[in-house]
């Protein structure tokens, strides 16, 4: 059995007041009756800034900071980051443009992904941002696509790396992959854009997410930075960017750890000066989604039914895996466990009791939580499940079933 009421207060970082949650400065039974309907998604802007800050308090100060959005696209919470950090990564032509109608200058978005199309190609070249090609294919592309616009495109090389990063939740690199340019292919692909009339930014090498071990991550940038060393010999530019990814990973179940995020920054503080005596010019750059947003959020439903079947209590919500996938243990997990599920409106309250929580989509997939310790709770109490604001609402079935998607706040 796990101990579920430590892992309960482990992660509730929000305040709570009078026994109810409170995000951004607001008791949740107010926030719900402000939003109007459940379920609902509410991002805390405050913990937002703060999480950025504790980024620029432990990495060295030249190295920049991107959020890459996909992550968590919310308009609004894109434009409050646009604010905060030196760079946004977006992954698609959709998200480009939520992108672009920040405050963020188009030279330091930068677009990463597979099979992009032409349009979204040419979309981004007219933008002005920075395409992080990652084929033969996209480099022809977006010659012929600069030559017919009149522009010149603004390229970073995707690179697969000849090395994966260790215990990683997903890897994105490291033997055949669909993402990036094979690296041992890269030097004659950098002789090819010398002849071409493109400008060359730099390297662009991610190569996985939710990572909480900091030696794998230390490991992989080290690995990175002699990488971009390597490659940058045959660069037909000096270098100005290289983007080194993230992978940066936030604890979700019980006796995982917070990442060591000052070790990491150590460590790059070893790193670097030897990096920049060779490549002064360059930028070097982190992306991250999961590490900046997913504490800031919570997803919030509302007990519909409570109910007994066999000796087990279920609690039916008017939330589940149509809004929220990951939680349901449905988005990349390998074995299901459950995130941190309590009762928002009863933070503290006792007596406490073992439920399941789940949705109301005919499918037991749909589980929130699965025999967990929680308060007593009663229809119509709110049910909160904390570590949300990453890979949430558009990384879910919301079509599924036809229910009403639901509502976002940033507070
Ligand atoms: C998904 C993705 C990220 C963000 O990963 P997180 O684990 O959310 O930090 C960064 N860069 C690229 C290229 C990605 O595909």
């Amino acid at each position: 059995m796990t101990d579920t009421r430590s892992q309960h207060s482990a992660f509730t970082q929000f305040p709570v007041q009078n026994d109810c949650l409170e995000i951004g400065g607001i008791p949740l039974s107010r926030l719900a009756q402000r939003v109007g309907r459940t379920p609902f998604y509410a991002y805390d802007r405050k913990k937002i800034t703060e999480r950025i800050q504790l980024l620029r308090q432990s990495l060295p100060d030249d190295i920049h900071i991107h959020y890459a959005m996909k992550a968590n696209p919310m308009p609004a919470v894109v434009q409050h980051l646009a604010s905060l950090v030196d760079g946004i990564d977006v992954a698609s032509a959709g998200e480009m443009r939520i992108a672009l109608d920040t405050t963020m200058p188009a030279e330091h978005i930068s677009f990463a992904g597979p099979g992009k199309t032409e349009h979204e190609l040419s979309s981004a070249i007219a933008a002005g941002i920075v395409l992080n090609i990652e084929s033969e294919r996209e480099l022809a592309l977006i010659t012929r696509l600069g030559d017919q616009l009149g522009i010149r495109p603004n390229l970073a090389i995707r690179i697969n790396p000849d090395f994966e990063l260790k215990s990683s939740g997903m890897k994105m690199g490291g033997g055949p992959k669909q993402f990036g340019i094979d690296a041992e292919l890269v030097p004659a692909l950098l002789t090819k854009i010398g002849r071409l009339d493109l400008n060359f930014i730099g390297f662009h090498i991610f190569s996985g997410s939710q990572n909480l071990k900091a030696e794998a991550i230390q490991e992989t940038q080290k690995k990175t930075l002699q990488l971009g060393l390597k490659l940058a010999e045959n660069a037909p530019t000096p270098v100005r960017m290289l983007n080194i990814g993230g992978g940066f990973g936030i604890p979700y179940f019980p006796g995982e750890k917070a990442l060591d995020i000052q070790a990491i920054g150590q460590n790059l503080n070893d790193l670097l000066p030897s990096f920049k005596q060779r490549l002064p010019e360059t930028r070097i750059v982190i992306e991250l989604g999961r590490y900046i947003i997913a504490e800031a959020g919570i997803y919030v439903c509302r007990i519909i039914e409570r109910k007994q079947s066999r000796g087990k209590t279920f609690l039916i919500t008017d939330g589940g895996l149509h809004h929220h996938l990951a939680a349901t243990g449905n988005f990349g997990q390998v074995i299901r466990k459950n995130y941190p599920v309590m009762i928002g409106s009863k933070a503290l309250c006792t007596p406490r009791e073992t439920v399941s929580v789940v949705g109301p989509l005919c499918t037991p997939l749909d589980l929130l939580a699965e025999q967990m310790e929680m308060a007593q709770a009663a229809e119509n109490d709110l049910v909160v499940v904390l570590q949300s604001g990453a890979y949430g609402l558009t990384a879910s079935p919301t079509a599924f079933l036809g229910h009403p998607e639901p509502m976002e706040v940033l507070v």
